[in-house]
């Protein structure tokens, strides 16, 4: 069914979307309650108190959602959390022309996440890396022992891998790190991983004969990796004043461009990071630990690079490829705890981790290739601006139907300055001060 393709939703009130959601989804009166209360709203101070420390109150971003998504062969309404304007109009607008050609496909790892147990003053790092290795199934059962509910749920100890960091020598004892490979199943995982390196550390110092060190999670999760492709037919690129082969070609440069060049990678990678934050954000996820698998992955061989690239695909189509560590769940953390994460999790049909981690990474690649169309047409300022000018006009003071008002001004001088907003409100206030001196 095309859950997703809801045409027109922009133009409705926000009181009529949640109309059209009701009708789409099993959403209740609670559900409904929360949308309408502000996401925000469903998060009680009380709640907050005992989710951080210090709490003094709750802070809100919008939430919108991006449409369109078909991600291996599967509709999604996609809920997304968001300050920045025109990211979640362009994630829809190029998730309609991914549609065309057939929607993502995106395929992910086992949840495997990476435990780090450092090893210091290690006597001889060779013999060390022997002892542990020799003893790896007495070790992976320790691990086993110290998380037996996720191992009852299908995951647990996997693997486990030695690294000399610094090798021993005359001048300085060794430095070992050992890396735990653990199935966190559907949770993020960073909690369980890191008892599990507790509970080992101590036993792996004794064989390297050394002393343990830190006992945490990589958030360089390369073994939890998701890929995303995505086929989009010329007709689908087309604009008004650009060819679809014109289109392709100039987005087929600009992944060359941030390929060849870390300043242009940083920004390309940026956009991706637009979709996928937005969603790892409406999910209750860690949206820090995410950031960071993504740009250490990204730097990976020593050189910064873009996440995703683009190429001339079959048929002459545009073809874009993405890769990416993606550490989320859809257990434990902060996805239960808030009542409108869990909400967030209801509109997207309750995935499993890995299904919400193909899902963020086509939302990333959507948010990118809407950039670089854009960037290779008539520039992204256009299309941004005129988003931007709303923000704009808030800020100089425009509340209800002012806001588009002014906003439209600003976007026909192509002046979307705050000084200008300002002087265009105050426009405004003179001519309805002057209406209420005359009565009117
Ligand atoms: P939790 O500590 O909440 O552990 C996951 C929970 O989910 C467990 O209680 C587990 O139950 C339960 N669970 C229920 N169903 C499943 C299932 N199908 N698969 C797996 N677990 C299930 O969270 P995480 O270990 O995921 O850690 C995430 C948190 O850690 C985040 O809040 C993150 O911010 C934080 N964190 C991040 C760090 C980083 O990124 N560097 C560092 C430290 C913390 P049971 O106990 O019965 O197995």
């Amino acid at each position: 069914m095309s859950v997703s393709r809801i045409p027109r939703f922009y133009k409705l009130s926000v009181e009529e979307r949640h109309v059209e959601l009701r009708g789409r989804l099993d959403l209740d009166d609670d559900d409904l309650r929360i949308l309408e209360s502000g996401w925000h709203g469903s998060l009680s101070i009380d709640a907050a108190n005992n989710m951080v420390e210090n709490v003094i109150s709750t802070h809100a971003l919008p939430l919108g959602l991006g449409l369109n998504f078909r991600v291996n062969d599967r509709d999604y309404i996609v809920p997304m959390c968001v300050e920045e304007p025109s990211v979640i109009a362009a994630a829809s607008n190029a998730a309609k022309s991914v549609r065309d050609g057939g929607g993502f496909t995106a395929d992910a790892d086992p949840p495997i996440m990476i435990a780090q147990v450092q090893i210091v003053g290690v006597p001889d790092t060779n013999v060390a890396c022997v002892e542990i290795l020799a003893r790896r199934a007495e070790l992976m059962a320790a691990c086993d022992a110290a998380i037996p509910s996720l191992v009852r749920r299908g995951g647990g100890a996997r693997g486990i891998e030695v690294r000399t960091l610094v090798a021993s020598s005359e001048h300085e004892p060794g430095m070992l790190v050992v890396h735990l490979l653990v199935d966190c199943q559907d949770a993020m995982g960073a909690n369980m991983v890191n008892t599990v390196a507790e509970s080992v550390a101590r036993r792996l110092a004794e064989l390297a004969g050394g002393e343990p060190g830190l006992r945490i999670l990589s958030n360089l999760a390369d073994r939890r990796l998701v890929r995303v492709r995505c086929l989009v037919p010329l007709h689908a690129l087309e604009t008004k004043n650009f060819s679809g082969e014109r289109v392709r070609d100039g987005v087929v440069a600009a992944s060359r461009f941030a390929e060849l060049d870390p300043y242009r990678a940083a920004t390309h990678n940026k956009g991706i990071m637009n979709g996928v934050d937005a969603v790892v954000l409406a999910t209750g996820n860690d949206w820090r630990g995410v950031e960071a698998g993504a740009h250490a992955y990204a730097a990976r061989d020593g050189r910064y690079r873009p996440l995703a690239i683009w190429r001339v695909g079959p048929g002459g189509m545009l073809q874009g490829d993405l890769e990416m560590p993606m550490v989320v769940g859809t257990v434990g953390g902060t996805t239960r705890a808030h009542p409108g994460a869990r909400l967030v999790m209801k509109l997207l049909g309750h995935p499993g981790a890995a299904e919400l981690g193909m899902l963020i990474a086509s939302v990333g690649l959507a948010s990118n290739l809407s950039a670089l169309r854009a960037l290779a047409c008539e520039g992204i300022q256009r299309g941004h601006m005129s988003l931007h000018a709303r923000s704009v006009a808030m800020n100089a003071g425009a509340s209800g139907a002012l806001v588009e008002q002014v906003a439209r001004e600003l976007s026909e001088l192509g002046d979307v300055r705050l000084e200008r907003a300002v002087a265009i409100m105050a426009r405004y206030t003179a001519t309805s001060d002057a209406l209420a001196d005359a009565g009117e």
